[in-house]
């Protein structure tokens, strides 16, 4: 038996362990400075150091790394060993200041988009002392940053931290209107809900589709899918349960609140939460939680499937971030409260992050697109790529009768200083929710569904965050003029809510009638990765990015850039496989049908009995029929591939693979589907989605 309180964050060099070995005044100076984001002076970080380096060495360690998170979305880290050769031939273990707090990585093989050819030839890693350095294996990892020597951000850590920092600003300027002076910081808040597959080790390694981009190209639907919902929050496998209680436990050890795990509702698909905590730290722990499923399902034989769409026609994986707001006094700023003032400030909050929404559709879609999820959004069992809000049937209710100005002929009703009747108490009950919308309130929080299981959690935080932080100041500056505070309120609230409640849907976002009503209104339609990115950087987009010093423009067409060319890489790697396993087996596997079929007609005619092969021969006709246009597909797949090589432009690119090279992919799979369901099982060379699905018994 574990004993969790007792290995719970054992693995991290946090507050407790900071306390316990480092001197009082520089544990005292080490708060300080994290709590107002300063740099750690030099002596200082000798000492953190030193004691650092104790506790790891303790704990097993021999190696540190700037731990850190690079525009393609993974974690990279580069290990150095602490030995220091001494005089005498031995060596001591040693850990300075200096390489606590900065690191160089020769990172030339990340991707930068070109900044740091702009720049500088070299990055460097900055500690971020507000998230703890950890052990992983033998190694003590420090969380950083990762910029160009001239300040440009080369990771995702950098931005989100800004943009956590523009956030605070504004909810702080707003929360002195309401005659908050308590409040010093306001901070965001998420937990992230992570799905995932785990399948059998051996079935995975028998499919390169898996082994070199994540997803099956082929295959057809077994005959029992998720039809049945006897998957979801069924029974855990005994060799799932093992591997979620070992998970658990390594989660533990760092620190990380994993708190409920379940099935979901594909066969092999599951489901982990963590209590949420701040977005920093959410962020750098969904990435570590990726990576420990990924490392302790090989521990079981079994491989963690991250992808988001990794079997066709079978539901796919995301990841719903649950967002709020939070005062560094413990107040959700998204909790209705229960007096007039209180939900006064509440809906202020509320209108901002609805108009954020609305106005920046683009950027948030923009913020969840991937090669993977492009292939769920919109895709009739994740949200829409449309953007909207739901807001439930209460809120609606309120919404709508401040827009109305209903509220104010009800004299009966006690009234809210904005002149609309006292809210009701929002229950946090999750009955009404619709599992439809993309952007939905849930009580108390926002949770915005459209992120796939792979990505980092960063880029959607970061905008949500710019965006939001960019409203209240609008809010601010306006009623921060204001002489009198109440009416000012009350007519911002609902002049905002009535421009901006286009966005609020409260329906099926599955249906096509929505996608009809949703251009009817105006709202956003971007089916891909392609249009998404284009929103990046569009104007409106610049500007929210560099007036509140989230990116500068060179970061944003840096980004830009490395977005298209992630996504366009992916699908080549994607057509490449499915062209390669079509010429490797599926051909000789179809060859090999009509032998099969030749023979038999052949045999039965040798018989001399007369015995009809009319079946046979209808058979062996449709064979060959099928891998005529089998390699026809195959040729236009292949030569359609060989056009890339005379484009450079990363846009064109981007569309060229989304129109032209998935199209025909998809023709491709078409016919090795049905190839699949005609050929005799022992003659199919790869193994098929049911012995996949249900390879984890
Ligand atoms: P569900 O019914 O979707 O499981 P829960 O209330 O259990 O809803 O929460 C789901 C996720 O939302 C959990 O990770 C939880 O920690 C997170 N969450 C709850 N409150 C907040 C908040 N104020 N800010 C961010 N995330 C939150
Ligand atoms: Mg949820």
């Amino acid at each position: 038996m574990v004993n969790v309180p007792e290995i719970f964050g054992s693995k991290v060099f946090n507050d407790e362990a900071m306390r316990q070995r480092l001197p009082k005044d520089v544990y005292k100076a080490l708060q300080k400075t994290i709590k107002e984001g300063r740099q750690l002076d030099l002596d200082m970080a000798n000492v953190v150091a030193e004691a650092m380096k104790n506790w790891a060495i303790e704990n097993g360690a021999t190696h540190f790394t700037h731990w850190f998170q690079p525009m393609t979305g993974v974690t990279a880290e580069k290990h150095d060993s602490f030995i220091s050769p001494t005089d005498d031939g031995k060596v001591l273990m040693e850990f300075s200041g200096k390489e606590l707090v900065k690191g160089e990585p020769d990172a030339s093989s990340f991707p930068s988009g070109g900044l740091r050819a702009t720049f500088e030839a070299r990055g460097y890693t900055a500690w971020d002392p507000t998230s703890y350095a950890f052990i992983k294996g033998d190694t003590l990892c420090i969380p950083t940053a990762f910029c160009s020597y001239s300040g440009e951000a080369l990771d995702k850590k950098t931005p989100l931290l800004r943009s956590m920092q523009a956030l605070d600003k504004q909810a702080v300027r707003v929360l002195r209107l309401f005659g908050d002076t308590e409040t010093k910081r306001v901070i965001t808040t998420v937990g992230p809900e992570q799905e995932y597959f785990l399948i059998d080790e051996d079935v995975y390694r028998k499919r390169p589709d898996l082994l070199y981009t994540g997803r099956t190209l082929f295959g057809n639907k077994p005959p029992k899918g998720q039809e049945l919902d006897d998957h979801y929050f069924g029974q855990i496998k005994p060799r799932v349960k093992e591997f979620m209680k070992d998970l658990d436990n390594e989660l533990w050890k760092l620190g990380i609140l994993a708190k409920t795990e379940h099935n979901e509702v594909a066969p092999a698909q599951h489901e982990l939460a963590p209590i949420f905590t701040t977005t920093n730290i959410a962020t750098d722990h969904n990435q570590l939680t990726m990576e420990l499923m990924k490392t302790v399902a090989k521990k079981h034989h079994m491989h963690c499937l991250l992808h988001e769409k990794p079997f066709d026609g079978v539901n796919g994986s995301g990841k719903h971030n649950n967002w709020s707001l939070s005062t560094d006094t413990g107040k959700n700023l998204l909790e209705p409260g229960d007096t007039p003032s209180q939900n006064a400030q509440f809906l202020l909050f509320l209108t901002a992050v609805i108009e954020a929404v609305d106005r920046y559709q683009g950027l948030l879609r923009y913020s969840v697109a991937s090669a993977g999820n492009d292939h769920r959004l919109g895709a009739n069992e994740a949200p829409p790529a449309i953007i909207s809000v739901y807001v439930g049937d209460e809120l609606d209710n309120v919404i709508k009768s401040i827009i109305d100005g209903t509220d104010y002929t009800d004299k009966s009703k006690k009234m809210m200083s904005i002149g609309a009747s006292v809210l009701p108490h929002i229950p946090q009950d999750t009955t009404d929710r619709n599992r439809t919308s993309p952007f939905a309130f849930t009580g108390n929080k926002f949770e915005f569904r459209s992120l796939g299981s792979n990505a980092s959690i960063a880029s959607p935080n970061i905008v949500l965050n710019t965006i939001v932080a960019e409203v209240l100041s609008e809010y601010a500056d306006k009623l921060e003029k204001a002489t009198d505070f109440d009416s000012a309120l009350s007519d911002l609230v609902r002049r905002h809510l009535t421009d901006h409640k286009r966005i609020i849907f409260e329906g099926n976002g599955y249906s096509e009638d929505w996608v009809k009503e949703a251009e009817k209104r105006g709202l956003r339609n971007l089916p891909s990765t392609v249009e998404a990115t284009e929103a990046f950087i569009e104007p409106e987009s610049i500007e929210v990015f560099t007036k509140n010093k989230v990116y500068t423009e060179t970061e944003i067409s840096a980004r830009y850039e490395i977005s298209l060319e992630n996504y366009y890489k992916q699908i080549n790697i994607e057509a490449q496989t499915l062209s390669d396993m079509t010429k490797d087996e599926i051909i000789g596997a179809a060859l090999r049908y009509e032998e099969f079929l030749a023979n038999t007609i052949n045999d039965m005619k040798s018989t001399g009995t007369g015995i009809p092969t009319r079946v046979e021969e209808k058979l062996l006709q449709q064979a060959a029929d099928m891998v005529e246009v089998l390699y026809d597909r195959l040729q236009k797949l292949d030569a359609d591939i060989a056009k890339e090589d005379d484009m450079d432009d990363v846009k064109e690119l981007a569309s060229y693979n989304r129109y032209t090279i998935l199209p025909d992919m998809d023709s491709l799979r078409e016919v090795i589907d049905e190839l699949e369901s005609r050929v005799p099982h022992e003659l199919w060379p790869y193994p098929t989605y049911g012995e996949l699905l249900y390879s984890v018994q």
